[in-house]
């Protein structure tokens, strides 16, 4: 990302991205991660110590790394499904310029609309070099998966 966009996110969420090395994806996800960062803010307790370890692209997809000490559990899995749910999003939408998009293969993978794709086909991950039947069916189902929200009944 470029660093006057990293700027903008490490000052409007002071402490959130101290000690992440950068943040490994392109300029078109920033307000993907931006959102997702907002919205993590509102539900986490005033003063939580939340911080982000990673923020990259893999697969196509956005990950979203992070660690908080003393929040409760409902908190920690409404933060995991925001971060499952722009992990989805991440898969529709160009990491190059934001506008819509789909995961594209061509010896690696990214998720970019039909200008930046530039002839990339659309991706089938059961094809994925490298990669375990058991990874490719977590990836697919990371990618293309509904949110699983909510797992656990609400009281
Ligand atoms: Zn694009």
């Amino acid at each position: 990302m470029r660093p006057e966009l990293e700027k903008r996110l490490e000052a409007e969420f002071p402490g959130f991205f101290d000690g992440l090395g950068g943040f490994e994806c392109r300029d078109g996800w920033f307000d993907l991660v931006r959102g997702l960062t907002a919205r993590i803010k509102a539900i986490l307790p005033d003063g939580a110590p939340f911080r982000v370890s990673c923020v990259k692209e893999k697969f196509a997809a956005l990950r979203y790394y992070w660690d908080c000490e003393g929040i409760d559990d409902a908190t920690r899995d409404e933060v995991d499904w925001l971060i499952e749910e722009a992990e989805s999003a991440s898969c529709r939408t160009c990491e190059d310029c934001g506008r819509p998009g789909v995961p594209r293969s061509g010896g690696w993978f990214n998720t970019l609309c039909d200008e930046h794709a530039k002839g990339r086909k659309p991706a089938s991950f059961e094809r994925a070099p490298g990669m375990s039947k058991i990874d490719g069916v977590i990836e697919e189902h990371r990618l293309f998966g509904l949110p699983k929200w909510p797992r656990r009944q609400a009281p």
